[in-house]
């Protein structure tokens, strides 16, 4: 025998045998309960003492498949089966008390030992129903379903008093156990209620839920007409009704066979619970409206309410009470909750926005003395590229935490959303706005092995004073935001508070971008030509084109006044594009008087980047048929360095074209000269800040003299920037250079001087 077999052989008594033992069993009980219908149906003798047999049988049966069963489910189930063992259990010991008391009595034994029996059945069963997997977790959860179940039982008494009671007879109700015996049809139709309450609308039910569901009403059926054939006193034992017992039992053992549901550890909360159908909410809430009715109609002539009728009603009342209670406690949890959710942040737990700015229009509204302080995490945006959102999460939580021990108080800190903060001060104040940022960016300052790591945002702040140039909390907050771009702007780690001055500007400057995007349309901007004089022959044979803006209300604007605001809003492509195509025309007239006259233009590093560049280039030059070679790009040491792989073969394609390239305020990038290998360039232009110290400053003379030299060696064309003295002329002259640029020769102005000679 292999391993294999042995394993096997040894595995299939525990497997197999209970299996096959469990479908003989329910064969068994089947069987009996088909017999037992034949017996009753034919109305065979002994009738009766069979129906009592057959629901004993199949009561034992049905609580050993649910023992089984209790032990193999899991354990969150094993419970829900062992009291279904139980209640099984108990009618089958009740039954059999049951039979003995009749054939000894020989009338319907409703005896207080047969009543505590089944009710402890009863009791077991709707625990059974209360610890099921779908009912209700919490212990309010349970006590609410159980409230429903008992508000439903209690409504039928009177209900079932006009229907069938009243035709009874005082004296035997008066015994305790006989109106137990007839009060079943009710505690039947509690657990059912509460079954149907317990299965959760969101997963298709459990089916042992639909099964027990099945034998429930099995079970009212059978009772209601037991009932209503006592009270006639049409009831013999044996009647083919008693066949429902048996079948309701025999039900719960099929409900054995059942697997345990995918999600019975309650560990699976992904699923969201919908809300439930409005009937099942009302469900309880219906017999009560027939019981009212019913008190009405069950008085006596002599306008008594009977006991019965009337202490149910009583306990219903409390019920309800209890039940109210428990739902109004409910629903203040619940608004403590939605109010968490909306007016939280799901992330750091603090206010959101949205409770942020509620708290400023109430202080505002108040009037009293608030400051906002507005926080934005510098550099955060790369932590979460570089180390993924789950890595930023956790960050920002941490950096809120020490946030909030930092404010301290003193403040409500909020989170606007991103890695946008902000903190309201409030009323008397016991601290000043400016204290607070500092205690904020104390706080946020990294811990050496934080430094080490390197993942460490700092932050920039802007403060807002509530004054009375602010109409509403968005004036403020506006305030707060220009403040905070200062202080981005002073570099990080810094506050800012704002002033009018800070204000003023930070308007001007909106309007200012405002402005410039109708500039090009609008046609105001112009272009002035600077002279650039070859300094052996003094001829001009090029000039720079240098933008201007005339502003409409500010009069000519320098480049210096709206280019950088041009490169922030990318406004500086279409305003290069016109500078290009407004040179290449003035070039092309020049060179109609002087055949070699060139020009030069300068272009922004963003411009550089942009793969449409050769065709701006290229459109500019053919549409006026100017020759590539008379266009000079002048670009900076920066941009240049900053170039990419695709940049440089861009200016490769450039110079293929035919295109001049020049690198701008050569000498003032903290470059090394080893670019000046990789790119391109046809002329260096000689920054003017050594020019200006030419005649006082040995160095700077060395300087111009060691780029002219290294200029020749490279075959690169020199231009010596901002010559605007005589002595400065004789220098660069003096050191070789060969061509010159500056107000000596000309100021940017129009561009008559090309083809002139330097007088
Ligand atoms: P840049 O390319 O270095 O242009 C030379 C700047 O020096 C011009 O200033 C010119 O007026 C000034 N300059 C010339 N000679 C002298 C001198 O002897 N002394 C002094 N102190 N200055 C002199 P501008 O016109 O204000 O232009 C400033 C910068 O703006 C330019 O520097 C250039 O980088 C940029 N720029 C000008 N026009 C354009 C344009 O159309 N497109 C782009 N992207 N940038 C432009
Ligand atoms: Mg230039
Ligand atoms: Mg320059």
């Amino acid at each position: 025998m292999s391993r294999q077999d042995v394993k096997q052989s040894a595995a299939a008594p525990t497997g197999v045998a209970p299996a096959r033992l469990s479908r003989a069993g329910l064969v068994a009980a089947g069987s009996v309960v088909l017999l037992e219908a034949c017996w009753l149906v034919a109305a065979l003798p002994g009738a009766a003492l069979v129906s009592d047999l057959g629901g004993m049988l199949v009561a034992g049966w049905a609580t050993l498949a649910c023992i089984g069963v209790a032990r193999r489910h899991p354990v969150p189930l094993r419970r829900f089966w062992t009291l279904l063992a139980l209640t099984m259990g108990l009618a089958a010991i009740g039954r059999a008390i049951w039979t003995v008391q009749r054939l000894v009595g020989g009338d319907l034994p409703h005896t207080p030992v047969v009543g505590v029996v089944f009710t402890a059945g009863i009791l077991t069963g709707t625990a059974a129903l209360l610890s099921s997997p779908s009912a209700p977790r919490t212990a309010v959860g349970r006590a609410r379903t159980l409230l429903d179940g008992v508000i439903v039982a209690l409504a039928l008494v009177p209900i079932g008093w006009v229907l069938v009671f009243r035709g009874i007879a005082a004296a035997e109700l008066a015994d305790p156990a006989r109106t137990l015996g007839l009060l079943f049809p009710m505690f039947d139709l509690m657990q059912l209620t509460i079954l149907v309450a317990v299965s959760g609308p969101a997963r298709p039910m459990w089916r042992p839920m639909t099964v027990l569901a099945a034998s429930l009403t099995l079970r009212v059926v059978a009772d209601v007409v037991y009932v209503s054939l006592v009270v006639r006193a049409d009831y013999t034992a044996g009647h083919p009704i008693d066949l429902c017992w048996p079948l309701s039992y025999l039900l719960i053992g099929l409900a054995t066979r059942n697997p345990p549901p995918p999600d019975c550890d309650g560990t699976d909360d992904t699923a969201e619970s919908p809300l439930p159908p409005w009937w099942r909410v009302a469900l309880p809430y219906l017999p009560v409206g027939g019981a009212i009715i019913a008190v009405v109609l069950a008085r006596r002539p002599t306008g008594q309410t009977p006991l019965l009728v009337f202490v149910t009603m009583m306990v219903l009342l409390a019920a309800l009470a209890l039940r109210q209670g428990l739902a109004a406690n409910e629903n203040l949890r619940l608004v403590a909750r939605l109010r968490l959710l909306a007016y939280g942040d799901q992330l750091t737990g603090l206010p959101n926005r949205l409770l942020f700015n509620r708290r400023l229009r109430l202080a505002l509204r108040d009037g009293r003395p608030v400051a906002v302080l507005l926080l934005d995490l510098d550099g955060f945006k790369q932590v979460n590229d570089r180390f993924g959102h789950a890595t930023g999460d956790t960050l920002l939580t941490g950096l809120a935490a020490r946030m909030h021990t930092a404010v301290n108080g003193d403040g409500t800190i909020a989170r606007l959303g991103g890695d946008e903060f902000a903190v309201l001060v409030d009323g008397d104040r016991p601290v000043s706005p400016e204290r607070l940022a500092e205690r904020l960016l104390d706080a946020l300052r990294p811990s050496d092995d934080e430094e080490d790591v390197g993942v460490h945002p700092s932050a920039s702040i802007g403060i807002a004073e509530y004054g009375p140039q602010h109409a509403s909390h968005t004036d403020l907050l506006r305030d707060a935001d220009i403040a905070m771009y200062a202080a981005k702007a002073a570099g990080k780690s810094a506050y800012r508070t704002c002033t009018a001055a800070l204000r003023e500007s930070a308007v001007s400057r909106a309007e200012l971008i405002a402005d410039l995007r109708r500039a090009v349309d609008e046609d105001q901007l112009h272009l002035e030509f600077q002279p650039i004089v070859d300094l052996t022959t003094g001829a001009v044979r090029s000039a720079e084109a240098l933008v201007r803006w005339r502003h409409p209300r500010l009069g000519m604007l320098p480049p210096a006044k709206f280019l950088p605001l041009a490169e922030e809003t990318g406004l500086i492509l279409p305003i290069d594009r016109w500078v290009i195509h407004e040179a290449c025309r003035a070039a092309a007239t020049w060179r109609g008087r002087v055949p070699e006259a060139t020009v030069a233009v300068n272009i922004a590093a963003a411009h550089l980047r942009r793969p449409d560049l050769i065709a701006t280039v290229t459109a500019a030059t053919s549409a006026v048929g100017l020759a590539p070679r008379a266009l000079t790009l002048e670009l900076t040491e920066s941009a240049l360095i900053e170039g990419t792989e695709a940049v440089l073969e861009r200016l490769h394609q450039l110079r293929e074209l035919g295109i001049r390239i020049a690198i701008d305020d050569f000498g003032t990038g903290y470059s090394s000269l080893s670019y000046l290998h990789r790119i391109p360039a046809t002329e260096l232009k000689i920054d003017r800040s050594f020019v200006a110290r030419l005649g006082t400053d040995d160095r700077a003379y060395a300087t111009v003299e060691m780029v002219t030299r290294l200029a020749g060696a490279f075959d690169l064309a020199v231009v010596a920037e901002g010559v605007e003295t005589e002595r400065q002329h004789e220098a660069v002259t003096a050191i070789g250079c060969p061509r010159g640029q500056g107000y000596l020769y000309g100021r940017p102005d129009a561009p008559a001087m090309v083809g002139q000679n330097r007088s």
